[in-house]
């Protein structure tokens, strides 16, 4: 893995291979199958970034599980509510269901921070946060991350599912920008 790829106008440079990642994947699933046998958890991927990293978790879980596909949309509220998260896309009840956030990075965290409360409101058996990458230094917002693939620097990644300007989510590895 030493070949620099480009995206629209950047260069990157790899981080996380394909069989890391999958590797990664599957034992997360075997974790999630072990933590959640006979509680048909409900799977709530955030879109659009989680989307292949939900299903190859999904895939991978040998469970009686659901999955719903949610958007993330965040607008100026009042001057007193400042930015408001709002859900696109959420069709199923929550209520005394185990619900799995899939979330494909926490970055400042400010996302799931503001989302997290409207999932609480529908009164859930449990709720539990996996994320693909997390970055720890740029974390302000305290957010309870259950299971984390892997902790990565504060540094822009493309790949397997998140994009620059929309594009490089179709590559099945992880990259990392150029310095
Ligand atoms: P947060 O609210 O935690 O700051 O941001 C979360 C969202 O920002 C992620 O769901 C993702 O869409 C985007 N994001 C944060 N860091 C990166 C990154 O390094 N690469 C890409 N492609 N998206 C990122």
């Amino acid at each position: 893995m030493s070949q620099t790829i480009q995206v629209l106008d950047k260069h990157f440079v790899p981080f996380l291979d394909a069989s890391t990642i999958q590797t990664k994947v599957q034992e997360l699933a075997n974790q999630l199958a072990a933590d959640y046998q006979n509680k048909k958890p409900l799977f709530l991927c955030i879109l659009n970034g989680a989307f292949m990293f939900a299903s190859d978790v999904f895939k991978a879980l040998p469970i009686d599980a659901e999955i719903c596909f949610i958007k993330l949309a965040s607008y100026k509220g009042t001057k007193s509510t400042g930015n408001v998260i709002t859900s696109i896309g959420l069709d199923v009840s929550l209520t005394n269901r185990h619900v799995i956030v899939i979330e494909d990075i926490i970055d400042t965290g400010k996302t799931l921070h503001s989302f997290l409360p409207q999932i609480h409101n529908q009164q859930p058996a449990s709720v539990a946060i996996a994320v693909l990458l997390h970055k720890p230094e740029a974390t302000t917002y305290e957010v309870p991350i259950d299971y984390c693939c892997f902790t990565i620097p504060n540094k822009f990644v493309v790949g397997y599912g998140l994009d620059y300007d929309g594009f490089g989510r179709n590559l099945s590895a992880i990259y990392q920008l150029a310095e």
